[in-house]
């Protein structure tokens, strides 16, 4: 069992407050994310659960038990670091083994672990083999088989996949998503990257300094974001927000509309714009339009196939039903 609560939970370092009062619930089981900008508190928060923190004031209930005064070591959750904290001179099954050694398990019981957590992993062909003989994915799976074999309640990440390449992220956030199907243990992940929020959640928790702004899942965030700032954070490229004129016409403070909701013609639609940027991925085209009257640049996704280019003039119609309004103080109205 996982299931962790933060119960008013603050924190402070000397003055500077950067947890306000929060509250959150992670049920057992889930994958749940806190995702916000650098400097939100993501690490702060993770570390306060982890107990490498103490909260100022609060609790922390792991399984509905108090442990906000337990030690770390105590606490039965796993936090796990880059895979090049492997021994590089030890095969997989002795990287594993390491902790139960440390702690003195016996032999045939740490032989029982290992082949569990292996077969949980789809690690067994490579027990024998060193890390250097594994795939970056590989090693991320050893580095959490040797957490899994002291069976915690729950797994905590901080920021696993931010110094490696584009190609091997993509690679090991689809290794950690289908560990944790396999293992439906909790899972923490803290990241800046709404891009590994949205595929990798079944919560998402959007943080701005220190405060809670929304909890849900990806496509709940994405439809309903509740304020301005969760519905520029989330989504790529970022919703286009206009003011003044045009949100006048939908009786509110600020409206948005996100790129793939806009459609482009050569020809005709509401709005007329020039081509600034015409950023050419294959499957999609991101035009940049300037010179529309609603904001300095307004972004849309078009097919890959149609022919625009810097200078081009440009129409755009927003899709029926698509608009996101938002009132004086940001916040989303329905
Ligand atoms: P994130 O992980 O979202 O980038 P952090 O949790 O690391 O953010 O930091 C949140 C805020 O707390 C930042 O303003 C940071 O400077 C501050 N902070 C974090 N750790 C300490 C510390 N040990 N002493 C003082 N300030 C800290
Ligand atoms: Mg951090």
């Amino acid at each position: 069992m996982g299931r962790i609560q933060l119960e008013n939970v603050t924190k402070s370092f000397g003055p500077a407050q950067v947890i306000p009062p929060l509250n959150l619930t992670i049920e057992d089981g889930e994958f749940a994310v806190f995702v916000g900008p650098s400097g939100c508190g993501k690490s702060t928060l993770l570390r306060l659960i982890a107990g490498l923190e103490d909260t100022t004031s609060g609790r922390v209930l792991i399984d509905g038990e108090d442990l906000t005064d337990v030690s770390p070591s105590k606490r039965g959750l796993a936090m796990v670091f880059q895979s090049y904290a492997l021994y590089p001179h030890m095969t997989v099954r002795k990287n594993i083994a390491f902790p139960m050694r440390m702690a003195g398990v016996p032999e045939a019981e740490q032989n029982t672990r290992i082949d569990a957590a292996a077969k949980a992993l789809n690690l067994t062909d490579y027990l024998d083999r060193k890390p250097g003989q594994l795939s970056g994915g590989q090693r991320q799976r050893v580095a959490i088989g040797r957490a899994i074999v002291r069976d915690p309640k729950a797994f905590l990440f901080d920021e696993p996949l931010s110094n490696l390449d584009a190609a091997l992220r993509v690679g090991m956030r689809l290794e950690i998503s289908e560990m944790h199907k396999r293992m439906r243990t909790t899972m923490i992940y803290v990241t800046h990257d709404q891009v590994e929020a949205m595929t990798m959640a079944d919560k998402i928790v959007v943080l701005q300094a220190g405060v809670i702004e929304q909890v849900g899942s990806p496509l709940d965030l994405y439809h309903k974001p509740r304020n301005i700032f969760v519905a520029g954070f989330i989504g790529s490229p970022t919703m286009n927000i206009f003011q003044g004129e045009e949100a006048a016409k939908y009786d509110c403070h600020s409206v948005g509309i996100r790129p793939e909701h806009t459609d482009a013609s050569t020809t005709n639609g509401l709005w007329k714009g020039t081509v600034g940027v015409a950023e050419h991925l294959g499957s999609d085209t991101f035009i940049h339009v300037h010179d529309t009257g609603l904001a300095e640049t307004v972004t849309v996704r078009i097919s890959g196939d149609m022919a625009v280019e810097h200078g081009d003039t440009i129409y755009l119609t927003p899709q029926e039903g698509r608009m996101h309004r938002f009132d004086a103080q940001g916040l989303r109205i329905e």
